[in-house]
């Protein structure tokens, strides 16, 4: 065994550390993750009678998600991702309305729906955004039309973690009679700890929320929530099960890790509320830190910060490149042109300050 553990490794050790990634929305596990993925490793949520205590989990942690995101009795599951999510919003959407027309998402929206309009065969709208870089719920408004079965709102976007007037959409939803998915993907564990509540269940017309443990909760990947406000939005993924010990399931996927499960729980569990607010407040101080510090380099943050993303105006491409040069990894955006830095728990102060002067350096030789 010692010789094809040393092989895994000799791989392993090729992959880059997270401490000098800022590209993306994953991060270390929090080691009471690590432990309870370790604990629930066997098991298969894709059978759910042979692990009745997991299912048993899954619908505890399911539960304290509906607290947290305003709705006590929420209906959903723990998937792969927040792509799953998405996927299943938008099918438990046109089963529900029956209809198979188009639905109407954000220019900003996770590139997932490009996925669901190939998979599901529904046409995708995009909406315009504001000069703040939300929805333009006008457009929204605009695009849609009789065919139109679903409406997206994003809470948290993955280029500029803006976050939509998912008010707004509700009120257009519930006038138009469609399905309102809110993707949290990112910014369901961000946004309850800053205190902003109105993205979530709580607002009347909102349907169904995606939001992964796997990101900002610090789980073990993978491990993604998809919540619906009503029991028969989640039956209608149903199909038959024959030789299981469930009848019907209503997931995408068959065999399921119960892993997932058991991180997200143990962090939430662990942590608490308190706990899990201390962490995003410290990488919201990181953020604001490293946009004040590169803002007096002379670049602009496109946005002010609304969670812990933050991009700044550059010649991108050739930034990002010189940064990775110098050990450090951004990614870019389109629109506008620049570079996307997203503060995770492991981007602590002192790197902060070792990447700012990283970027400050490749400032001052363009
Ligand atoms: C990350 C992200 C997704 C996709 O989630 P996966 O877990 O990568 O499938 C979807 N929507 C938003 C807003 C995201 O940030």
């Amino acid at each position: 065994m010692h010789q094809v553990l040393k092989e895994l490794e000799s791989y392993l050790s090729k992959d880059l550390q997270y401490s000098r990634i800022l590209s993306s929305m994953c991060t270390n596990p929090h080691p009471v993750a690590v432990k309870a993925h370790t604990m629930f490793i066997r098991t298969n949520l894709g059978d759910p009678g042979l692990f009745p205590g997991t299912a048993e989990l899954e619908r505890k942690l399911i539960s304290e998600l509906g607290k947290l995101f305003g709705k006590k009795d929420v209906s959903g599951y723990i998937g792969s991702g927040g792509t799953e999510g998405n996927i299943q919003a938008i099918r438990a959407a046109k089963n529900v309305t029956g209809k198979k027309g188009n639905i109407v998402v954000p220019e900003s929206a996770h590139f997932s729906f490009a996925k669901i309009g190939d998979l599901i065969g529904v046409e995708v709208r995009r909406a315009k955004l504001d000069g703040e870089y939300r929805v333009d719920t006008g457009d929204v408004e605009r695009l849609i039309d009789d065919d139109t079965f679903a409406i997206v709102g994003i809470a948290g976007t993955t280029e500029l973690g803006q976050v939509d007037d998912i008010r707004a959409l509700s009120d257009i939803a519930l006038e138009n009679d469609v399905f309102l998915h809110v993707d949290a993907a990112f910014g369901g564990f961000v946004l309850p700890f800053l205190g902003i509540r109105d993205f979530d269940f709580r607002v009347e017309g909102v349907c169904s929320l995606t939001a992964d443990p796997h990101k900002m909760g610090m789980a073990t990947i993978p491990s993604s929530a998809i919540l619906f406000r009503e029991e028969e939005y989640l039956e209608a993924l149903n199909v038959e099960t024959p030789y299981l010990t469930s009848a019907k399931q209503y997931t995408l996927t068959g065999t399921r890790p119960g892993t997932g499960v058991a991180s997200a729980y143990a962090v939430l569990r662990y942590l608490g509320f308190e706990g899990m607010k201390k962490v995003v407040l410290e990488c919201m101080r990181i953020t604001r830190l490293i946009k004040d510090e590169v803002e007096a380099t002379g670049l602009e943050a496109v946005i002010e910060p609304v969670t812990n993303v933050v991009c700044f105006r550059c010649r991108a491409e050739k930034v990002r490149e010189e940064l990775k040069k110098m050990g450090w990894i951004v990614s870019t955006i389109r629109r506008p042109e620049a570079i996307r830095c997203v503060v995770m728990p492991h981007i602590t102060e002192s790197l902060a300050f070792e990447f700012v002067e990283a970027l400050k350096q490749v400032v001052r030789n363009l």
